[in-house]
């Protein structure tokens, strides 16, 4: 299994190590040929991209893009910040950037008071090892259904990290809005029948390394690893041997 493009890595400008170049270069020495930079989200409280950052963001992409063979998209990890679906984007957001991330997050802007249990309640429910109610798993799965409905959404980060959600509700909405469902590879956050479940859906898939530094990006082998131990049909993953993506938020672009 062959990685195409890695759609999520950071860099300094958020919790990252290196700069996009520095990124762009390891991508081009693993063979890839495409890295999307994807910094937390706006309303992260400290290792989001500030927007007053994002001038000096762009021109680091621009250095990226002049110091590398390789496409260097501009994207955000935006963070989901309630159960309406709000996420970190406003339009006037949008024509900085390619690809459009979301995930849930802790350490952050949450819309209301109460959607502070999102990523608050799921921490530490999975630090405590202590099993979510039936109302948890339902309000954190609404919050995901409402932000890739109400977003043009093109990759889901991490489902289930730092949360619980029902993830076959979660992929069936991703099949039908279009939103692709990440694979990480920095770590396993779904149990195996959850990535069998998921995947008997019909969603598409992305492998991501969510690399915090250079060395890691491009790094597929985790998700190889449970991809082999699940049977996923290779042909369900769109950003390997050789293929490409068809993204949402190119195309919700256009027709603005
Ligand atoms: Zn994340
Ligand atoms: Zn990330």
């Amino acid at each position: 299994m062959k990685l195409t493009a890695d759609y999520h890595t950071h860099t300094i400008f958020s919790d990252g190590k290196n700069t996009a170049l520095e990124n762009a270069l390891a991508a081009e020495q693993a063979g890839l040929e495409t890295i999307a930079v994807t910094e937390h989200g706006y309303s992260h409280h400290f290792r989001g991209l500030k927007r007053r950052e994002t001038e000096a963001w762009l021109a680091m992409i621009e250095d990226a893009r002049a110091g590398s063979k390789i496409e260097v998209l501009r994207g955000m990890e935006s963070n989901i910040r309630g159960i309406s679906g709000l996420c970190d984007f406003t339009e006037k957001d949008f024509e900085n950037f390619d690809v459009y991330l979301a995930g849930i997050h802790i350490v952050i802007r949450y819309e209301n008071f109460r959607d502070r249990k999102l990523g608050w309640g799921g921490w530490m429910r999975r630090s405590l090892h202590l099993k979510p109610s039936e109302r948890f798993v339902r309000d954190t799965t609404r919050a995901y259904l409402n932000a890739i409905e109400k977003n043009p959404l093109d990759i889901i980060t991490h489902l289930n990290f730092q949360c619980f959600a029902d993830v076959k509700e979660v992929a069936k909405c991703c099949r039908d809005y279009g939103t692709y469902l990440e694979i990480s590879s920095k770590k396993q956050h779904f149990t195996d029948e959850e990535l069998a479940e998921a995947a008997a859906t019909g969603v598409r898939f992305v492998i991501n390394s969510d690399a915090h530094s250079a060395d890691r990006v491009g790094d597929a082998a985790l998700a190889a690893e449970q991809i082999a131990r699940v049977g996923i049909p290779l042909g369900q993953i769109d950003n390997i041997e050789g293929r490409k993506p068809t993204f949402r938020f190119a195309e919700f672009k256009k027709h603005l």
